[in-house]
């Protein structure tokens, strides 16, 4: 078979399956299988797939019918144009999730901070790690402290920072939010803490699509009761971590947005929601009151 029609049918295959984009997973899984790049297979389009390949593909294109997503298939997902590990000890990068870097991006750049000033950014629960590299990747001068209850998903984000050159500037510790950081830690050191903490509600995540109920870690998942429980967590504990005026960016699920605001309110000001490319309000953030 050569590479046009396997791309063809592999996009048929993926399509009976009810999955929203069949011509871009199946030309994924087509790349993992050849090892090669996009541009290739569209610039390649007569050459034969080998017998194995051909298999491989095929068995392939099963699993993902099967409800494995594409990212647990082929072991990677792009994030801010960087490429990330992940396995099912981590949350699968979602592209939401770049509109929360950017915000911290973004805040680091307006600071008067000179270039050779070091940027402390904290991130709880950095799963493959993909928030803590990327801003380490993109501001040259921050340091990383990224935290996670999973060892396992520590392990993973470590192997991230090395694949994208920035392990020595992430520290990882073992911890449940805030719990087990040691104390040289505390005292006001940070200018950021940035989180995508897990925020669906328990009773939510029957509901949620397959790909993510069964493959994404429910420890990233689950916010308690009512979603918010890592919020109430993170924001009552910010300010032992945070500089006075530093920031605090939070993730959020949909309609969460106000209820994250409303328990800011009080030790935070500035307080703000960014829309995602959906319209949707993704991401909190506030300044630590200066005034105390
Ligand atoms: N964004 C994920 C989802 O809705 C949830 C991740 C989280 O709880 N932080 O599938």
């Amino acid at each position: 078979m050569i590479i046009r029609d396997a791309l063809k049918k592999g996009t048929d295959i993926i399509k009976s399956a009810g999955i929203e984009t069949p011509t871009l997973e199946a030309g994924v899984i087509l790349c993992h299988v050849l090892g090669r790049d996009k541009i290739y297979i569209y610039t390649h389009g007569d050459n034969e797939l080998q017998p194995s390949q051909e298999e491989k593909y095929f068995e392939l294109l099963k699993k993902r019918t099967s409800g494995v997503p594409v990212q647990h298939i082929t072991g990677t997902q792009e994030f801010m144009s960087l490429p990330f590990r992940v396995n099912e000890h981590v949350l699968i990068p979602r592209q939401d999730t770049e509109i929360l870097v950017e915000t911290v991006m973004e805040w680091v750049k307006n600071q008067k901070t000179q270039s050779q000033d070091k940027v402390k950014i904290m991130d709880i629960g950095t799963g493959s790690g993909c928030i803590a590299v990327s801003l380490a990747y993109y501001i040259g001068n921050s340091f990383i402290t990224a935290v996670d209850i999973s060892e396992m998903a520590l392990r993973t984000a470590r192997l991230n920072a090395e694949a994208n050159n920035v392990a020595d500037r992430i520290i990882f510790i073992h911890s449940n939010l805030f719990e087990d950081i040691p104390s040289e830690y505390f005292g006001g050191l940070y200018d950021v803490i940035v989180s995508n903490p897990p925020y669906i509600p328990t009773e939510d995540i029957k509901h949620l699509q397959k790909e993510v109920r069964c493959f994404d870690p429910l420890v990233a998942l689950d916010g308690g009761q009512d979603g918010l429980e890592f919020y109430r967590a993170i924001i009552n504990r910010a300010d032992d971590f945070l500089k006075p005026g530093g920031l605090l960016a939070l993730e959020v699920g949909f309609g969460q947005a106000d209820a994250v605001a409303a328990l800011m309110k009080g030790k935070f000001e500035d307080i703000r929601k960014t829309k995602d490319l959906s319209g949707i309000e993704r991401v909190v953030s506030g300044c630590r009151e200066t005034a105390l």
